[in-house]
């Protein structure tokens, strides 16, 4: 009998540990696995806040996934899906066409702008390790460009639109960043600003306790960031960001962290989406196709309270794990375990030695969150690639020059 065809959609954390878990448990010879991604590395996208403030280099951020994989048991293609043929059972690549028995999606998301004018073209998103160069890079660019023009105080205002997970953790290093900034351009810090603009009337990621978020957002304040709490960004222009208020910052940075979608591939594929996103079954399948898992920001999974989970690192990783377990199964006509979500808590980084969060029900803050929250890092490295690899991105990790 010719061996199932399994093909992975995207390396991260929810296709990387599908592909790292299945190789573990599957022979050789009972399945044909193929991993399909666009870069040839994996991202911790979780970690790429450092990187865009200048705070960490990006290589400690990002792993080939030769390392990971192991190439006898899994078929690597780098390559950008083109389109999900899902009545065909096919998968157009930008160089070629792959079949498959059983599909799995983790493209992960993109960035949802709600229909803001402006955002697309004048904003800048954390989303991936070229990204968060080209963030690095436009900071340094605009005090630079502070010091060599006219000295216009908008080039030394970064705007952030956003404030939960990623808004928050990457105003926290950019805050860390500036006062290093401004000695090596030499530029007064009084005139720089960073301005934390929320629509809703609190910061921090949500389910956050009042007294955490109270704690967050002075630490924040004290480092110097504004907030511009129950306010929405009307338009985004290539100056600066025009508020539902009616006020215009003038602004020579402006980074979007306001809310994602699924990978618009679902929905032209024909999936039923919300936001870009496909509800799944308990075994993470599609309710249209049950030959399809999907993972990670792709996927609704609904709590026993009925409530969509929130997408993040965390539950992406854990349907990993059951995606590969149910594949298995399938293959060798086994009943399938249906997905139960282990929630262990939420740790956001406040900047250097400082974060607050949940373990389970406890509240975490200050620096013990900090090390908690490099213990979460280092627990994920250590799943994906062993001690080796906490070793190189935790300990001899690269370092950067300024
Ligand atoms: P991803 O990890 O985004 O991976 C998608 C993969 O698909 C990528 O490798 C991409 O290159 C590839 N891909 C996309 N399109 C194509 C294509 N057309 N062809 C080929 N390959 C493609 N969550 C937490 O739990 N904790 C945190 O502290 C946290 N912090 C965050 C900080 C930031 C700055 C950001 C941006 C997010 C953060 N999140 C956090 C959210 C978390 O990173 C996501 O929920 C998680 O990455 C989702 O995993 P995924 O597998 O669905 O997709």
């Amino acid at each position: 009998m010719k061996p199932a065809k399994v093909v992975i959609l995207g390396a991260g954390y929810g296709g990387i540990v599908t592909a790292i878990r299945l190789q573990k448990l599957i022979r050789a010879e009972e399945v044909k696995v193929t991993l399909v991604n666009k870069h040839d590395y994996h991202y911790m996208t979780t970690h790429l806040h450092m990187p865009a403030a200048g705070t960490d280099h990006h290589e400690n951020a990002r792993v080939a996934i030769s390392e990971l994989i192991n190439e006898r048991k899994i078929h690597f293609v780098k390559s950008t899906v083109q389109q999900i043929l899902p009545e065909e059972k096919k998968v157009i690549l930008a160089d070629e066409t792959l079949t498959y028995d059983y599909l799995v999606v983790g493209l992960g998301s993109e960035t949802e702008t709600f229909g803001i004018p402006g955002l697309r073209e004048h904003a800048m998103s954390i989303n991936s390790i070229n990204s968060v160069r080209f963030i690095r890079q436009h900071i340094e660019y605009m005090f630079a460009k502070y010091k060599l023009t006219s000295k216009h105080k908008e080039y030394l205002t970064f705007v952030v639109g956003g404030a939960g997970f990623t808004g928050t953790e990457f105003v926290g290093e950019l805050a860390d960043r500036l006062p290093v900034l401004c000695r090596t351009y030499d530029v007064d810090p009084a005139l720089v600003q960073i301005i934390n603009v929320e629509a809703s009337p609190t910061a921090l990621p949500p389910g956050l306790p009042h007294d955490l978020v109270e704690y967050g957002m002075e630490v924040m304040r004290r480092k110097g960031v504004q907030y511009k709490l129950s306010t929405a960004i009307k338009a985004c222009e290539s100056d600066g960001v025009l508020l539902g208020d009616g006020q215009f910052i003038p602004a020579g940075t402006i980074i979007w962290s306001g809310g994602v979608r699924g990978n618009s591939l679902l929905q032209q594929a024909g999936f039923d989406v919300q936001r870009g996103r496909v509800r799944v079954d308990d075994y993470l399948r599609s309710f249209q196709y049950p030959d399809v898992f999907i993972t990670g920001d792709c996927s609704i999974v609904m709590s026993p309270e009925g409530m969509p989970y929130p997408a993040n690192a965390q539950i992406a990783v854990q349907q990993g794990c059951n995606t590969a377990r149910n594949l298995l199964y399938t293959l060798r006509g086994k009943p399938l375990r249906p997905f139960a979500y282990d929630y262990k808590g939420t740790v956001a980084s406040l900047g250097r030695g400082e974060a607050v969060g949940i373990l389970k029900v406890k509240k975490v803050k200050g620096k013990f969150a900090a090390l908690i929250k490099k213990v979460i890092d280092a627990r994920y490295l250590f799943l994906i690639g062993g001690i080796p690899l906490v070793w190189r991105k935790m300990i001899f990790k690269q370092k950067i020059t300024t």
